[in-house]
Parts: structure tokens; C-alpha cells; sequence
């Protein structure tokens, strides 16, 4: 406007008076854009002012994104002086470049849109603080950017406010555990990540009996005190992972994550309702309480957390009908498995001062000789109300309950003195094999016991051979190597049992100290029916003797079986064919006829 009314008053200099007129009203128009002027100036001084007060941090940066002006209000939130901002890159941009994702993202969306609004977090002394940044690109006429303005605010207060909010919606104020909003949540995600890794989870329901008596008698107060002390006990008896969370009054529930096992769960309801179970002291009172729990497991019982829900609360209230201070399952046949299991360890803990183990022994005939050089110990339990209880169903238990090292301990010196009955009765020496199991093997001592064993009943290293399954040294390779070399040291042998059912690798055999290969029973029973059986069985076989390993063929029944494996070369015979397993005083005149 300034240059338009130049030119006219250069104009009007020229021709004044034919101008003047017009010069009039080009001077008002003059005197207009004075005015104007001044009023802009005073505009653009007041907005300065404005962006100097105000409580949001300004930032204007060049092209190279070096500041060349900042406000007050940035100084403060940056913790430095105007000095030391001006003529830098801008302190925020260290957040930034902490996450080169970001810092693509942040130049790219400059670049294209010309702006860029997000928050970033950062730590200032210890402290964290979030702040909200938000950056124009202001461009030129070419679309270049030829500045940067930011505006960035403190959001520290609003995020810690959210984090609080959030926290009160998500816990519960008195135990500080999850509260059922989070805890639906949690299981929600917890079922996709288990659906998909074909994992089990196991929900469990908690929920206290006789709290009712404690809040009425003892008051609000000693009531919630004792809920605080119930959540805590209650989480030290989950795994890592596993979420406990209170749905509400005196009922927890925990989720039990990639469950290996659906009778693992078992163990920490176990645990809960021992540690729910030990006396409250409230303030100088002592209080009793107890657990009644209901557990379903995913995806056996349910698919959906609302059926897994449903499932777990009548497994609850199952638990309480039954006289409380116990956990139920949600299905019957997992409740029967877990009852028997309890049953068995029950008279298990007490079956070995009772007496009620026996060795029973099974012959192995040498096919080239006919002769009964070795026998198996095979382990029975005759328990006065369970009968004659399988090993098959009593040795895991054994294992689970770690009491199958003394019982182990046990069945060797019954082995070691039957060896020496028999050769008192006029035998030539028999080796006794005697099953080992996993937590046995494991055990460090096992071999010096082993030791002190046969001198307390002098037994030669001889007397007594170790069956080991596959498995067992799988497991643990490295203590299965030791414990092997040192057994071979000492002259005892080593059978793989159940050969064939696990790894079944002929070239795992060069690695172990291994004497003999006991071939499955499963592989013999069909040998007559099946070829391919048949075929597996002569390879192993011709396999093992080219390695220098004893061949033994186990659950041979019928003639024809024994028939296919001579011709085989098998090495030795064990069977009903020849003997069922029978206590060693019953296998005597039986041996004698053999070896005679
Ligand atoms: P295993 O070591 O494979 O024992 C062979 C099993 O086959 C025995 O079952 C035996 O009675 C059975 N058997 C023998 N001949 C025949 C046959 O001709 N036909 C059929 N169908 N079966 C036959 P049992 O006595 O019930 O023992 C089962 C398992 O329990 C044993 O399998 C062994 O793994 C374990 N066990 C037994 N005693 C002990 C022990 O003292 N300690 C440990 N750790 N485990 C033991
Ligand atoms: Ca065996
Ligand atoms: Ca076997």
C-alpha cells in the first residue's frame, strides 16, 4: 500500500495541480496506512508478547531446525536458559532421536503434511515427564519448509492423573490386585495367546470360608486387614505369569497360564489352601479362615472366559458343599484322577514302615544255553484297602512325591538279599535287574548308595544290574552320562528298558556305557502278525549285536513269538511264556530246574 501511494504522490509532484484532487485523497489514503501500520506493529508486538507469556512452550527453528527463537515458558520446561537454546537444535529433539522409528516418522510426516503432533516421554533427574509436542513446518512459496515452529506443553501432571485413573479402574483399592474389570481382560488375552500355542490355562476360584464371622465379629477394619493378608498369601503361591486378582467381597480367582498339565493345577491350590489356612493375626487377634476352590481348565472344560467363568464358580461352590477347605475341578474325571492320586500318596507315605512293598521277580532265559541267568525285580504294593496296586500307578506318585529314593533304596537291598537267599538255597549266582527311576538317576549320592549297599550285603558288582528307560537319560544327559560311567566303572551293567517306544536311536547307544537292550513288549506282541514289527525287531536286534550289546526280548507270551526270535538270535527270553513275575521263594525250584 506504502509503494502504491509513493508512486502517486510522485505523480501528484508532476502534475500537482491537475493531481490535486486526487493528491487529497491519495494522502488520506497515505495517512490510512499510517494508522494501519502502527496498528500492526502494535499487533505483531502484542502477539510477541502473547507468545513470550504464554504457558506453552514456543520453539522457532530455520530450516536446519537450529532455534532461533524461543519463548519463557520453553526455557522452563527444558530446565535451561535462553542462551543456551537459541542457535541449537532444540532440546526436545534428544527424545526423539531416542526412537529412530519415530524420528523417521516425525520427518517424513514434515515433510509431506507439514506438521507432526504426538507426546514423548522423557526423565529429568530421576523423574519421568511426558510432554506434547506439536511442529509446523511453515513453507515457502516453493513448498520448501523455510522455518519450524513448535509448540510443545508439560503433560507430566495430566499423564500421571490418566496412570491414576487408569490404576483405580483396573485395581482394587483395598489388596491392590487386579480388580474383575482387568482381571476379564486379563484372561481375554490370555485365552488368544493359549489358542494359539495350543497351551492349557487353568482358572481358578477362590473363595474364603468363614470371612463372613470375621467381618461381623471383629468389624470392617479387621475384616479388610485380613483380606489384604489373604491377597498376599495368596500371590506367593502362584507362578510367575499367573494373575490373582479380586472379583470382589472375599473372592479371588487366579489365572494360570501354559499349564503343562491340567493335574499341575492341582499344586497351587494345594499351596493356597495350606497358606490360607495358618492363623490371621489381626491386631493381636488370632483368626481362622479356609479356602474353598474351583478350577477349570481351558480349552478341556470351556473355550469362552464367560463358560470358563461359570465353570470355575460352580466348581467353587462344589468345594463348598463338600465341607469347604477344598478345591474341586469343574469335570468329574479329573476330580476322580486327583482323588485317586491323593488316595494312593496318602497310603503310599506309609506303605514302606508297614511292610507293604514286595519284590516279585520274573526269569530271563538264555536262549543259546536255556538257562536262567538273571531275573527282573519288579515292584508290588499291597495296600490293605486298595489291594494289589500296580507299579504302573503307584511308581509316578512315588516319583512326584520324591519318596521313590527311598523306596528305590528300599527294592535294591531287597534285591541284593534275595541274590543272596538264592545262592544260600544252592543256586549258582543270579543277577537281579532292578528298575531305576528318573529322580533316582538324578540324585547325586545314588551311586556311593548303590556302593554302601552291596558291601552292607555283600553283593558283588555282579549280583545286581540297572534297567533305565530312554527317557530318563534324555532328560538329563549329562548327569545320566556321569552316573552311567561311574556304575560301568564299578562293574555293574546298565539296560535301556522300553526299547523302541522313545528315541530309539541305535546311534545314541555308542554315547552311554549300555550293556543290554530290553526291546518293548509292544513290539513283540505283534511280531507274529505283523511284518513290519517283525522287520523292526530283527534289525534292532542285528543292529545291537554289531554294536556288542545283550539282547533281551520282553512280554514274550507264545511259542511262536519265542520261535521267530531265536531264529533271530535274540539273546534272552523274558515272559509269561516262561514265568510271570512271583515272589522270589515261588521262582526257586524254578530256576534250579532250568540251570540243573
Ligand atoms: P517294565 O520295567 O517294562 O517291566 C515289564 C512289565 O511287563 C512288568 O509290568 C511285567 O510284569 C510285565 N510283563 C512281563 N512279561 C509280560 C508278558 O509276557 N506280557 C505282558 N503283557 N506283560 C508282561 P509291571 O510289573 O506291572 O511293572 C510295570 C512297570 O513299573 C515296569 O515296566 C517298570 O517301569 C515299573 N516298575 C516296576 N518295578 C519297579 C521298581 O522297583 N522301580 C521302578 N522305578 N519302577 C518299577
Ligand atoms: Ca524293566
Ligand atoms: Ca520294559
Amino acid at each position: 500500500m506504502r509503494s502504491q501511494s509513493n508512486a502517486e504522490l510522485e505523480l501528484a509532484e508532476d502534475q500537482i495541480k491537475v493531481l490535486e484532487r486526487k493528491l487529497a485523497s491519495a494522502l488520506n489514503e497515505l495517512n490510512e496506512a499510517v494508522v494501519l501500520q502502527k496498528d500492526s506493529e502494535w499487533r505483531l508486538r502484542l502477539l510477541l508478547k502473547v507468545v513470550r507469556n504464554l504457558s506453552m512452550g514456543v520453539v522457532i527453528m530455520d530450516a536446519d531446525f537450529v532455534v532461533t527463537s524461543v519463548n519463557d515458558a520453553y526455557c522452563q520446561i527444558s530446565g535451561l536458559p535462553e542462551s543456551q537454546i537459541l542457535g541449537t537444535r532444540p532440546p526436545f529433539e534428544s527424545l526423539i532421536s531416542k526412537d529412530m522409528e519415530l524420528y523417521k516418522r516425525i520427518w517424513v510426516a514434515l515433510k509431506s503434511e507439514h506438521r507432526w503432533d504426538g507426546e514423548l516421554w522423557g526423565e529429568k533427574g530421576g523423574e519421568q515427564f511426558a510432554l506434547h509436542i506439536a511442529i509446523t513446518a511453515i513453507v515457502d512459496d516453493f513448498g520448501t519448509p523455510s522455518q519450524y515452529a513448535a509448540i510443545i506443553n508439560d503433560i507430566t501432571e495430566r499423564k500421571q492423573d490418566e496412570e491414576r485413573i487408569l490404576h483405580q479402574a483396573n485395581f482394587d483399592a483395598l489388596t491392590n490386585l487386579p480388580n474383575r474389570a482387568l482381571f476379564v481382560d486379563r484372561l481375554e488375552q490370555s485365552l488368544l495367546t493359549m489358542a494359539r500355542a495350543q497351551h492349557k490355562l487353568g482358572l481358578m476360584f477362590i473363595d474364603l470360608d468363614g470371612f463372613k464371622l470375621v467381618n461381623d465379629t471383629l468389624g470392617h477394619d479387621k475384616g479388610d486387614d485380613l483380606l489384604r493378608e489373604a491377597a498376599v498369601r495368596i500371590s506367593s503361591c502362584t507362578r510367575d505369569g499367573d494373575t490373582v486378582a479380586r472379583l470382589g467381597g472375599d473372592e479371588f480367582t487366579v489365572i494360570m497360564p501354559n499349564l503343562n498339565d491340567a493335574k499341575d493345577a492341582p499344586l497351587v491350590a494345594q499351596r493356597i489352601l495350606d497358606a490360607l489356612a495358618r492363623s490371621f493375626d489381626l491386631g493381636g487377634t488370632e483368626s481362622f479362615i479356609s479356602g474353598s476352590i474351583g478350577i477349570t481348565i481351558f480349552p478341556d472344560d470351556a473355550d469362552s472366559s464367560n463358560d470358563l467363568l461359570k465353570n470355575a464358580d460352580a466348581a467353587m461352590y462344589r468345594a463348598k458343599d463338600l465341607g469347604k477347605a477344598n478345591y474341586q475341578f469343574f469335570t468329574a474325571d479329573l476330580n476322580a484322577q486327583v482323588a485317586e492320586r491323593l488316595q494312593l500318596k496318602n497310603g503310599l507315605v506309609q506303605a514302606l514302615e508297614r511292610g507293604e512293598f514286595q519284590l516279585y521277580y520274573q526269569p530271563k532265559v538264555t536262549l543259546s544255553t536255556g538257562k536262567v541267568d538273571s531275573v527282573e525285580a519288579l515292584m508290588r504294593w499291597d495296600n490293605p484297602s486298595l489291594g494289589m496296586v500296580s507299579p504302573a500307578r503307584f511308581i509316578p506318585v512315588l516319583e512326584e512325591t520324591g519318596m521313590v529314593v527311598e523306596v528305590g533304596e528300599w527294592a535294591i537291598r531287597e534285591a541284593c538279599h534275595q541274590h543272596q537267599r538264592w545262592i544260600e538255597e544252592g543256586l549258582s549266582p543270579i543277577r537281579i535287574a532292578v528298575n531305576l527311576s528318573a529322580r533316582q538317576l538324578r540324585e547325586m549320592s545314588f551311586v556311593s548308595v548303590l556302593q554302601k549297599l552291596l558291601a552292607e550285603t555283600g553283593v558283588g558288582p555282579d549280583g545286581i544290574e540297572i534297567e533305565i528307560t530312554e527317557s530318563m537319560i534324555m532328560s538329563d544327559k549329562d548327569t545320566a552320562i556321569i552316573a552311567l560311567t561311574e556304575l560301568h566303572g564299578l562293574g555293574i551293567r546298565v539296560a535301556m528298558d522300553d526299547f523302541g517306544t522313545g528315541y530309539s536311536s541305535l546311534s545314541y547307544l555308542r554315547q552311554f556305557p549300555i550293556d543290554t537292550i530290553k526291546i518293548d513288549g509292544s513290539f513283540i506282541a505283534d511280531i507274529s502278525n505283523s511284518p513290519e514289527d517283525a522287520e523292526i525287531v530283527r534289525t534292532i536286534i542285528s543292529m545291537g549285536q554289531t554294536l556288542n550289546k545283550s539282547i533281551v526280548a520282553e512280554g514274550v507270551e507264545t511259542e511262536e513269538q519265542l520261535e521267530l526270535l531265536r531264529s533271530y538270535k535274540c539273546d534272552q527270553i523274558q515272559g509269561y511264556l516262561f514265568s510271570r513275575p512271583v515272589p522270589g521263594d515261588e521262582l526257586t525250584e524254578f530256576i534250579r530246574e532250568k540251570n540243573s
